[in-house]
């Protein structure tokens, strides 16, 4: 639950703004391009000078780039000096580093999101782990923040709780978000013809990476573990991008009995960013924390400084033993 007065307080900010920054975590996923799009849009029409964006490396995932209002997104570089932040889908200050977006002092911040490890950094915190996603949040609030929801935003915020509830299937699935999916297609989005651009584009190159990449996947079975890994030499060879990736990890949790699934992806400057996702019996926002990432009990990540994958696994493997076997409940 998000308090009434919280909401009292955001709706009066943006009231009184003129210049707003909507920013987003570091590699965006589809419910943070959809939340930052989605906001950012309701905010123009509401006559704000507004603009979006989010830290370098700031890959543009292709698949969203179907989605109205790129025209406002700009590059950190490009970020001036606003009165109000609002931040996205993104649970604390650490991963929206590379965006000097506290430039002046008197910038303030609303932070509107749904992870349960959120650090409530912004002077107004609207955030709700029950929540889909932060664009049902967005969706719930939107007219309670003075904002006007037109076809064109409520596309954004469809396609963010589509690919943050796994097309409507993982546990964060709920009676709420089928009603406000369904009154956003009574609004006239086309499920379809969302489903064709985020789910129906990849290239054959990424085909063929996610080949490799599965046939050489490992399943421990002490551990319960399924895991995988791709270089980025691999990455370059078959032309696929890291935000194309995004997904692949979905593929190794479709295996039966398993109780974690991670793929480990060699970043382009060093390090190893870890995705991990799990049934019920592991939470792994907490392994994510104590290895300085965070996330959702069921999907979460983080970035190892290990060298290579094997000091990386021994590494996610120590801290699975500690807390894996008594995960504590979720
Ligand atoms: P992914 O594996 O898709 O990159 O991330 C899975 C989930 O964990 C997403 O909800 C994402 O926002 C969250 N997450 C990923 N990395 C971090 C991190 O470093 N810190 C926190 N707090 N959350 C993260
Ligand atoms: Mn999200």
């Amino acid at each position: 639950m998000i308090e009434a007065s919280e909401i009292e307080k955001a709706a009066v900010l943006i009231k009184d703004c003129r210049e707003v920054l909507v920013v987003a975590h570091e590699y965006p996923d589809g419910d943070a391009v959809g939340s930052m799009l989605g906001i950012t849009l309701m905010l123009e029409n509401a006559g704000k000078n507004v603009h979006c964006s989010w830290p370098a490396p700031a890959g543009t995932p292709g698949r969203y780039r179907f989605l109205p209002g790129w025209h406002l997104f700009i590059m950190p570089s490009e970020i001036h000096d606003v009165d109000l932040v609002i931040a996205v889908d993104c649970s604390n200050v650490k991963r929206l580093e590379g965006l000097k977006i506290w430039l002046s002092g008197n910038t303030r911040i609303i932070n509107i999101d749904h992870h349960p490890d959120n650090t409530l950094f912004g002077n107004v915190n609207m955030v709700n782990p029950e929540a889909s996603s932060a664009a049902e949040i967005l969706y719930l609030c939107a007219s309670k923040l003075g904002l006007d929801l037109d076809r064109e935003a409520a596309l954004c915020l469809y396609v963010g709780i589509l690919t943050d509830t796994g097309r409507f299937q993982f546990s964060n699935t709920s009676d709420t978000t089928f009603r406000v999916a369904s009154e956003i297609v009574s609004m006239g989005v086309n499920p379809n013809f969302v489903f064709q651009n985020v789910y129906q584009g990849d290239s054959l190159q990424y085909l063929r990476l996610c080949g490799h990449v599965l046939s050489n996947s490992v399943f421990d079975e002490d551990l319960g573990m399924i895991y995988a890994s791709v270089t980025q030499d691999e990455m370059k060879s078959h032309g696929v991008n890291m935000d194309e990736m995004q997904d692949l990890v979905d593929y190794l949790r479709t295996l039966e009995g398993h109780r974690i699934a991670v793929l480990f992806k060699e970043l382009e400057g060093g390090g190893i960013r870890v995705s991990m996702r799990s049934k019920n019996e592991i939470d792994v926002g907490n392994l994510a924390r104590r290895l300085e990432g965070g996330g959702h009990a069921a999907a979460a990540a983080y970035t190892s400084r290990k060298k290579d994958f094997g000091s990386a696994l021994a590494e996610l493997r120590r801290e699975i033993t500690k807390v894996g076997r008594n995960p504590g409940g979720r």
